[in-house]
Formats: structure tokens, sequence, C-alpha cells
């Protein structure tokens, strides 16, 4: 059969020719017509986004993507990219709308678009100097150029990694072998299945969920974790951080590490950063700084509320997160870079002990990933085309609507706010304002974010505080206005209205009923 009678068969002049779709000097047409055709329609999208989501529900959008035959390809890139904008462009999240106030996901700078389309055509792997060449060169660079935003020291080193989450692993890996590494020399067992039991990582009771997983991960279970009060305004209390350690002690137990919070994930709180470092100096305790979202403070000009953070041993930072990068760009770094050995491990394949190129600048000895991609470069052309000032004065301009939303909703007798905020997110709850319904506050707050989610008219998150609902604003996009705000507290309070007027009209047909 002839490829052109085959129904739904490939018909193209490029689809016929596996040889074609390699990227290479002799298909550069076909590359440059690809990629035109790829971002003429992103932009056609982009301009046409009028609400962060469209509010389909998973079962509708799976049946159209379980629909697809995936063992024949359409006609052509066209074709592809239709179906694409049907079962995924169509309906995507859109974090670049002013009212999409969901999670820390932020829209992104063209600068770091550019350098995702880099990095993937050129596939550089950032584990050897062999594959890489320049892109390790420049990963370095920036790695010392956040090193010293972070004051951590000329001795300071690190990597990129593919998240927060990554990043406060390999921290907390490192905490744990050196602490280990110590005990080693003061106790009468350097066996690690005897050692691991007795450590504990203290950190705050609203820290991120990835240093409970990293402790299990760690081989050291969830138990290890030991939660530390926090204050109204949902920073660390060093009284009672003391008091677990010296707890610890008694019990036999070792006090791994203190993770401190630069900017929690629900409350953007900044743990008291140079209390915390006295007190490790102290006792002798690895401290980690998880700055996976507070990170954009060290281009802004609050970068005060990062100070102590140079007394860190290890600190976690996501320029996905306040720098606005495109997933992934993350980094861990540490003070002491003779720590980063603790992640090292040789193949005689890729970076042989004592082989020739031992002095080979191998980022694969200090990563806990093998191949990676050179997100590094997407910062780079970030800070060449903008310049850090520009991209902290972005993340300033959330911090300040964030400031100005919490007078409007203080004000504002529907909306109980939990703290002040700190960095940009807000935890609230709608409450009736003539107190009526106690009971369904819960219920009112879930309904809510699901009415708005589902009508896609503004995305908002959820949390709970002590065990009740609240919803959470997080604001990444410094498009969003406070008329944007307003008018989604307007949404908000809309929908909670009529919930509790359904429930009334309810109430009172079960009262006629009977
Ligand atoms: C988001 C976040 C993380 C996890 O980072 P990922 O990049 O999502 O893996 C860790 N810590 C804090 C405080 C965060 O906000």
């Amino acid at each position: 059969m002839d490829s052109a009678d085959r129904p739904n068969g490939p018909q193209s002049e490029y689809a016929t020719d596996r040889r074609s779709h390699l990227l290479n000097g002799s298909t550069v047409e076909h590359y440059l017509r690809s990629m035109t055709q790829c971002i003429e329609r992103l932009a056609s999208r982009f301009a046409d986004v009028d609400r962060p989501f469209s509010g389909i529900s998973a079962p509708q959008l799976d049946a159209a993507i379980s629909g697809i035959d995936l063992q024949r390809p359409v006609a052509d890139t066209a074709a592809a990219l239709d179906e694409l904008g049907h079962i995924y462009l169509r309906d995507a999240v859109y974090f670049h709308h002013p009212r999409y106030l969901g999670h820390l996901n932020c829209p992104v700078v063209i600068p770091a678009v550019l350098g995702e389309a880099f990095l993937s055509s050129i596939n550089s792997s950032l584990d050897t100097w062999d594959q890489s060449a320049g892109g390790t060169l420049i990963e370095r660079r920036l790695i010392q150029w956040t090193a010293a935003h972070l004051d951590l020291g000329d001795a300071a080193d690190g990597v990129f990694t593919s998240g927060g989450t990554q990043s406060n692993l390999q921290a907390l890996l490192i905490a744990r072998d050196e602490t280990c590494a110590g005990l080693a020399r003061t106790v009468l067992t350097s066996r690690k299945s005897e050692l691991l039991p007795r450590l504990r990582i203290l950190t705050s009771e609203v820290s991120h969920f990835s240093i409970a997983t990293s402790a299990a991960l760690l081989g050291l279970g969830r138990e290890a974790v030991i939660s530390v009060p926090t204050d109204q305004d949902k920073r660390l209390r060093t009284d009672d951080l003391v008091r677990e350690v010296d707890r610890c002690r008694q019990d036999g137990l070792v006090p791994m590490a203190v993770v401190a919070t630069a900017g929690t994930t629900d409350f953007g709180s900044i743990d008291p950063l140079h209390q915390i470092a006295d007190i490790c100096a102290q006792e002798g305790i690895w401290m980690h700084v998880d700055a996976a979202y507070g990170c954009g403070l060290l281009v802004s000009r609050r970068r005060d509320l990062l100070d102590g953070i140079g007394r860190a041993d290890s600190v976690t930072v996501d320029f996905h997160k306040s720098f606005f990068q495109p997933v992934s760009s993350s980094a861990v770094l540490v003070r002491d870079r003779s720590m980063l050995a603790h992640v090292t491990y040789h193949a005689n394949y890729l970076n042989p002990a004592g082989g020739s190129d031992t002095h080979a600048p191998n980022q694969v000895d200090k990563s806990l990933q093998t191949t990676r991609r050179f997100d590094a470069l997407k910062l780079w052309l970030t800070l060449r085309i903008m310049g850090p000032d520009m991209v902290g004065a972005l993340f300033d301009d959330v911090v300040d609507l964030a400031a100005a939303t919490w007078r409007l909703m203080a004000d504002d007798p529907r909306f109980e706010v939990v703290t002040q905020p700190q960095l940009s997110t807000l935890v609230f709850r709608y409450v009736p304002p003539d107190g009526s319904h106690p009971d369904l506050v819960d219920e009112v707050n879930l309904y809510v974010r699901q009415a708005l989610l589902s009508s896609g008219e503004a995305v908002v998150a959820a949390t709970t505080v002590d065990g009740a609902h609240y919803l959470k604003f997080t604001l990444l996009n410094p498009q969003t206005s406070l008329d944007d705000i307003a008018d989604v507290l307007g949404l908000i309070a809309g929908h909670a209205e009529e919930f509790l007027s359904d429930t009334d009209d309810r109430g009172k047909t079960r009262v006629e009923a009977s």
C-alpha cells in the first residue's frame, strides 16, 4: 500500500523519511518550520487565554486523551499540533493569568524560555565535562553567583537539581553522612545500621513535607523528624528548638540537622535565621535553610529578610519559584565544598577515580543525578538579558501586592487572614459576616475552592490550619492587580453566599416536609 493511501497514515514529505526528524545540519529547514509553527500556535493561544483554567473535569479530558491511538501517527507536524491544541493547550492551567492564585507556580520570563529552547536543542548533559563543556562552566558560574548572594563564603559550592525536593534530600544526605562520620570518631561503632536510628532532624511544624520524605529515603524513618512549634507568625520558636535539642541529648539521640525555612510554602514565613544559626553553632548541628520559595529575596530590595542565611551549612533555592524560571530549575549549595564528597562515586566509564581526567570539572561528582539537564542556561540568559535587579523587582511587586491584599482583607468582615504576609501568600477563609452558620465554615470554604476551579474564573489553593479548612492565595504573578484580587474576593463571597442560602433552602424544605 502506498503511504498516501493508508488511512490516517504518514503522508507528509517528512513523515516517510525517518532521518528527517533528527535535528542536524541537513534538517535545519524542518527545524525552523517546526519551531515557528510551534511558537505561532503558542503565541495565538496566549493571546486568547481569558481565564486561568477551562474548568474541564479529569474524566472529560481523559476520554479525549485515551481515545488517541499511539500506534498511528498523524499526518504531519501541523496535525499533531492541532491535536495537542485540543487535548492540552485548550484546557491547560495558565499560571500567567492574573487570576491564577493557586500554588507556587510562576509566570515565566521570555529569556528563560529561550534558554529552554537552546538547552533541549543542543541537549548537553551536565554530568561530565566531556558531555557539556561550556555548559558545566556556565552552571559553575551561576552557583558561585548564587553562593555570593547567599553570603556563603569563598569555600561554597553546589549544583543544580530538579527541584527543592531533590535539593533538600541532597542537603540532608550530606548532613546525615557528615554527622555519622563525626559520630564514628566518638562512639564505639561506625556501623550505620546502629547510628541511623538515633539521628533526628528538627524543623518547624510548617516546614515542607519533603523534609519528612527525605528522612524516610535516607533510612531514618519519618519519625526521625521532630516537629518544632511555631509562633503566631508561623516562625519556628527557638525556645522550643533548644528544648527539643536538650531532650534529644537526654534520650541518647543525635540531632543531625536543623532545617530552617526561609519562606514556608503556606505562610511565606521566614524562620529566625540568626538565632537558629547561633543554636546550631553552639550545639554543633548542621544547619540547612530551605529557601525554595524565599530565594527571590536574594535579588530584591528586601534582601535583609534573609539576613543570617549565609551562616547555613547548606541552602536550597528554587529558581522555578521566585526567579520566574520554567520548571525545572533549582540548586543546593553548601558552605564547605568538601562536603559534596559525600555524594561522589566513581564509575570507570564516566568519571574514573585517578583517571586521566581526574581534574576535569565533572559535575556528576556533586550530584545525585547522572544525566542532567542544562537548566542553568535559563537563569543565565535571564541574568544576561534582564539582570538580577529586574528579576528581584518582579518578586518585590508580588510581595507588595500581598501586603496590599492583606490590608484589603483586614478591613473586610467576610474574611479572616491567618498571618500578615512576609512574602506573597495569604491563608484565609470566608466567614459569614453576620456570624451565622459557624458550623458550616469548613464546608463553605471547601465548596468555594471547588466552585472556582470548575468555573475556571480563578484558581486558588486550599490548606488546613489547626485542622480547619482555609483558602490560600499564592501571589507570584506581577501582572495580578489589586483589582483582580478584589474581583476574586467577590467571586469567593458570591459562591459562599450561594452555598449558604442553598443550605438554608434545603433546611427549610426539610422542615416543611416533616
Ligand atoms: C516548593 C517547596 C519545596 C519543594 O520544591 P519542588 O521544587 O517543588 O520540589 C521545598 N520547600 C519549600 C519551602 C517549598 O515551598
